[in-house]
């Protein structure tokens, strides 16, 4: 009788660790703060990113960034961060990413790719 209370206890103590520990696991992947290149692949395809972060990032900045400097007006198709993702780059922060022109964007891939 006594046995059966105890193993009760000790199976719910098992769950309630088993429920933390799988907490941790859910916690980590919203907060972690670096991914992996195939992470960042699937963020990209993403309907969070297609549908909501980007198209947002672009209605809130139209024109490329970059030409903007130079003081060119061109409009922008492409939305990178300026932090990459594999560098612990905030993938929500409107301020970390950067509106491009189609031109703007392979030349600053192409200099990310030449850095690494
Ligand atoms: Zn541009």
């Amino acid at each position: 009788m006594e046995n059966s209370i105890v193993l009760k206890q000790v199976r719910f103590l098992a769950v309630v660790i088993f429920a933390g520990v799988q907490n941790i696991g859910i916690r980590e992947i919203v907060t972690k703060k670096t991914m992996n290149k195939l992470e960042v692949e699937k963020f990209k395809n993403s309907s969070l990113w297609r549908r909501t972060l980007r198209p947002e990032k672009l209605r809130q900045q139209p024109s490329c960034e970059t030409c903007h400097i130079k003081g060119k007006l061109t409009e922008a198709s492409a939305v990178e961060f300026i932090i990459k993702l594999e560098d612990g780059g905030d993938r929500f922060d409107y301020s970390n990413m950067i509106s491009l022109c189609k031109r703007c964007q392979i030349i600053k891939t192409a200099e990310a790719n030449r850095n690494r």
